[in-house]
């Protein structure tokens, strides 16, 4: 049965990369009936702070990446990982090394001059324990393979293989006792049931320090699976540079969907022959491995918005009236919203454009108009709406198919074009030179308030 987990560091925020790692874990997980787990590695006691666990959930939850049972926190089980360790010491798997600063600083030295990478050779891997000097700091080393290589079967990046004779004795626990980051993730997916460690590919050269724990202790290796970084528009690694925030900035700031960061994510990277917009009931279908590309894949804000526009044409009216009350303010009405979501929709690539497109259903009159919608109410303009004022103060069906018909009467007997009738009457409505259809503008506003801003820019 897979078991899939995602295990974030709260350290910062959910970023993309965290996002679309989690989502991935959660597809497969969905894809084959399995569960899918919360890890919290908080063991960092000075980076890791409590705004940030928040911010995880609550970035998991808004994406709606629900996972099974309790989250783990890592920290928590220190005292398991510590018992892992000495276990391991004490069937031969681990040794106590009592290096001194000063032997290590000698080997790092020598590593330098010699232009090798640092790998620590412990005396004490085969040290008589009996020699151990007493009441002396010890870390706890791994004794790991020199012979032969490792090789990993990675569902993504292929065969990968390291000789073992670059690996070195990895520390289990350190001189304070407390376990390293490699023992705990390996204890902590063991005991968790993990079958696929689906990851971030910066984490390919843990595998390879993290698979000696699982064969030491005869656990079941999993099966990893490392997903490429997103990068840049530029092709550079994602950074603070192009924008890389935690998600709430995507919900926020920039009005994104879930849904749409959802199927932007997963098309990131994996991808079901051309398909764009994908349901959630389709990607846990068709979500496999075997389709994530090896090659990082770029981040692409006209995508993500162009899917956004997608799900909120699509968004239920009121659901969305709701989203966009919340960024306009106490001013704004769920009802009258809702009404106007259906001429709202098509313009709107983010819920901010929406709020914006909006915002003319809210203001007191006199309207300010700005400067583009200032200039349609020259003496001309003004003119004419003065008898567009006039034919629709006899409207008493206000429908937009009545009110057309007014307007289009308006603009044939002044021999006008329609547009030079109704942009003066949109920039009297909304205060803008652009807006939702007129006809629609009109009924949203309803007579009165139509008849009144109207009245406000004749005189
Ligand atoms: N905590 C690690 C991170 O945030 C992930 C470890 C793992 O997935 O094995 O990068």
């Amino acid at each position: 049965n897979v078991v899939t987990r995602f295990a974030p560091s709260p350290t910062g925020f959910l970023h993309l990369g965290g996002a679309r790692t989690a989502l991935f874990n959660w597809l497969f997980a969905k894809a084959n009936g399995g569960k899918f787990l919360l890890r919290i590695e908080d063991t960092d006691r000075a980076r890791s702070t409590q705004p940030a666990i928040d911010a995880i959930l609550e970035g998991m939850r808004w994406l709606g990446l629900d996972w099974d049972g309790d989250a783990v926190f890592q920290f928590a089980r220190s005292a398991r990982h510590a018992e892992v360790a000495h276990q391991m010491v004490a069937n031969g798997h681990a040794y106590r090394c009592y290096m001194t600063a000063e032997e290590i600083t000698a080997q790092r030295e020598a590593a330098q001059a010699a232009k090798q990478p640092l790998r620590i050779r412990s005396p004490w891997r085969d040290a008589d324990p009996a020699t151990a000097p007493a009441d002396q700091p010890f870390v706890v080393r791994l004794r790991a393979p020199r012979e032969g290589a490792t090789t990993i079967a990675d569902r993504v990046q292929g065969s990968v293989t390291v000789q073992n004779a670059e690996l070195d004795d990895l520390i289990l626990l350190r001189s304070d006792g407390t376990p390293t980051y490699m023992l705990a993730v390996v204890v902590d997916d063991h005991d968790m049931g993990v079958t696929h460690v689906i990851r971030g590919d910066d984490h390919l050269n843990n595998a390879f320090r993290q698979l000696p724990i699982y064969k030491a202790n005869g656990w079941p290796e999993p099966i990893y699976a490392h997903i490429p970084l997103i990068h840049g528009s530029d092709g550079a690694k994602l950074s603070k540079r192009h924008g890389a925030v935690g998600i709430e900035a995507y919900r926020d700031e920039m009005g994104i969907l879930p849904e749409a960061l959802d199927n932007y994510l997963l098309r990131l990277g994996w991808g079901h022959g051309d398909a764009e917009i994908i349901t959630r009931e389709e990607a846990i279908q068709w979500f496999d491995l075997a389709a994530v590309g090896k090659a990082p894949s770029r981040f692409d804000l006209k995508k993500l918005e162009n899917l956004n526009g997608h799900y909120i044409r699509e968004a239920d009216d009121a659901a969305l009236a709701r989203l966009v009350a919340g960024r306009i303010g106490d001013s704004a009405d769920v009802a009258l919203l809702t009404r106007a979501m259906p001429s709202l929709k098509p313009r709107a690539a983010n819920l901010g454009e929406l709020a914006d497109g909006a915002a003319f259903l809210f203001r007191q009159r006199p309207l300010t108009l700005d400067d583009a919608a200032a200039a349609l109410l020259d003496d001309k303009g003004r003119e004419t709406l003065a008898a567009v004022h006039a034919a629709l103060d006899a409207v008493h069906n206000w429908d937009t198919e009545t009110l057309e018909g007014a307007v289009r009467q308006v603009a044939e007997t002044r021999q006008q074009k329609l547009g030079q009738v109704a942009q003066p009457l949109r920039a009297a409505l909304t205060g803008r030179k652009t807006s939702p259809g007129i006809y629609d503008v009109l009924v949203l506003l309803g007579r009165t308030e139509s008849l009144g801003r109207i009245a406000d820019q004749t005189t």
